[in-house]
């Protein structure tokens, strides 16, 4: 039997950001990233949407808005795209808004809190074969994309997706965007928070970036998100002296971008406070607009925004801030895979999905699955099985080609679409980790296909780059650090030194980067960042990462 895996080099206490993985981060970084943008196909905006689907209007930001200013391969050049598009339009793709990737459309499907039915999942296998590549691919917020959907009419998978309750609203589709810790043992605030999300027509102008998050505690996705609830008794057990988290146990903690800001709910308090924070981001996005700035896609974009949001929030529910708890951090983080104890004397089964791509024998084997959840780390979980029942099931993962070893080396390691998927790629990077990538502990390792980064976790981790003649190897210290700081090649540490700052604010006056979306119509850097070092080889690869994950 194995048990979910610590992971390497995050101490408890450590600060957020400072974990030494990173992984926990990825959920706020760019919006399920790999897959960047490009013009969105002409077919695609408004005739999606099947007629008899609930919600009404496209939303004003859905398609056929501005182009978006970050996309690659975006019809509009970079350089003409300013403040003014950016304002209105994120990029993200959905079931309705289809990504025009190199190998043809995309859908991204979101699955809020990462739960899936085997019915539904079996229902994406058959439109992944019927109309795309045959496989289904998990993102880094834990949806699910399928690609090189070249044949099909948009309405049509719009309709199939709705019939099989994975589209429940044409216009909220873009923001369904929550994420759940994946052993959540009870999901029904995820759904409740679903269906009011859905019913609240101002909030479908929230961007496709913005992101809820319920947690059940350990704080595994609590901390990335724009706002959480994070139960607190569970947060003063990790710190017990907290005067402020002893009075605050059993309460709900929302956090805002990641900072603890006083504000304390009840558990049936929860969907309206995340509701009423969405309601609040909006207040302040456009306060921001109305002063020139460019709209807000995060929280941590906004000046002043958690801050603000908290008292708003705070406000409307009637309540009053009290006082942070300064010792909540991010605790030690655990990647669900192999066997895990639930409290109710089942268990569930976790597995890795190597560079987060499904093929059909993994999704005929988890399609039999009563539920599925997906993680954030592209995993996947089977909760709720007899014990009984779960070595059949690891053994079953595992013919089906999914790591069920804490040992895996695809532990930590992910990569953009790159190669045929991606037309900025310089290299197939998956084919290149594929046979590169050894066991391994330490820093996480995310491989892209150009200097855009798609999908690079928000945290520390090794960054292995693409340069059309071999790979750069660097540290990148990802949004968590100061923004000065620019990646060093493995071998060098690097030269900013500074620790991450509690709840990921940024150490200088600079605002905290948005994970690889770019403030102006400029092209998009790396976290921010330039690369640096030499490139090398891809045969060479493998000992940088080994040294690099290091730290
Ligand atoms: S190749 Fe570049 S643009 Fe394409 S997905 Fe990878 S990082 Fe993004």
């Amino acid at each position: 039997m194995s048990f979910p895996l610590d992971r390497p080099g995050n101490a408890a206490g450590a600060p957020p950001g400072a974990t030494g993985d990173g992984r926990a981060d990825v959920l706020g970084s760019a919006a399920d990233a790999n897959v960047p943008g490009s013009a969105v196909p002409a077919n695609v905006p408004g005739s999606a949407v099947p007629a008899d689907m609930p919600g009404s209007a496209v939303p004003a930001d859905m398609p056929g808005s501005a182009v978006p200013a970050d996309m690659p391969g975006s019809a509009v050049p970079a350089d003409m795209l300013g403040s003014a598009v950016r304002a209105d339009s994120d990029a993200c793709p959905g079931a309705l808004r289809l990504h025009d990737a190199a190998d043809g459309p995309l859908a991204r499907v979101r699955i809020p809190g990462g739960r899936i039915t085997g019915t539904q999942l079996a229902l994406l296998r058959a439109l992944a074969e019927e109309w795309g590549d045959g496989h289904v691919e998990l993102t880094s917020r834990a949806n699910l994309q399928l690609r090189a959907l070249r044949d099909v009419a948009p309405a049509r998978l719009a309709k199939r997706l709705a019939a099989a309750g994975l589209l429940p609203s044409a216009t909220h589709e873009l923001v369904r965007n929550i994420a759940g810790s994946p052993l959540l043992e009870d999901p029904a605030q995820v759904t409740a928070l679903d269906e009011a999300l859905c019913a609240d027509p101002a909030l479908a102008a929230l961007p496709g970036r913005f992101l809820f998050a319920i947690d059940d505690g350990t704080g595994d996705v609590a901390h990335s998100a724009d706002v959480s609830a994070l139960p607190s008794s569970a947060a003063s057990a990790a710190s017990a002296a907290s005067a402020a988290s002893a009075a605050s146990a059993g309460s709900v903690t929302v956090l805002f971008a990641g900072r603890d800001l006083g504000l304390r709910v009840r558990h049936d308090q929860v969907v309206p406070a995340l509701l009423a924070a969405g309601h609040a981001f909006l207040t302040s996005a456009a306060r921001e607009v109305e002063t020139g700035r460019r709209r807000p896609w995060r929280v941590r974009e906004l000046a002043d925004g958690p801050a603000r949001m908290a008292a708003q929030t705070a406000a409307t529910l009637g309540v009053t801030l009290g006082e942070p708890d300064p010792h909540l951090t991010r605790p030690v983080l655990r990647e669900p895979i192999g066997i895990v104890p639930q409290r109710d004397a089942r268990v569930a089964v976790g597995a890795l999905v190597p560079l987060g791509r499904l093929g059909p024998d993994a999704l005929r084997t988890l399609e039999s699955a009563a539920t599925l959840v997906v993680t954030p780390w592209r995993g996947v979980v089977v909760p709720g099985l007899p014990a009984d029942s779960a070595e059949t099931w690891m053994r079953k993962l595992a013919r089906a080609g999914l790591e069920t070893a804490a040992g895996s080396r695809w532990a930590g390691v992910t990569s953009c679409a790159g190669r045929p998927g991606c037309a900025k790629a310089l290299a197939d990077v998956r084919a290149d980790a594929d046979a590169t990538t050894r066991p391994g502990a330490g820093l996480p390792v995310h491989w892209v296909g150009c200097a855009r980064g798609c999908g690079s976790p928000a945290g520390p981790h090794v960054r292995v780059e693409a340069t059309g003649t071999g790979y750069l190897v660097c540290h990148a210290p990802g949004n968590a650090k100061p923004t000065t700081g620019v990646p060093a090649p493995v071998g060098v540490k690097p030269t900013t030194g500074a620790s991450a700052p509690v709840n990921n604010e940024p150490t200088t006056g600079a605002p905290a980067p948005v994970n690889n979306e770019p403030t102006t119509g400029a092209p998009a850097p790396v976290n921010n960042e330039p690369a640096m070092g030499a490139s090398v080889p891809v045969g060479e690869v493998a000992a940088l990462v080994a040294a690099g994950r290091k730290g």
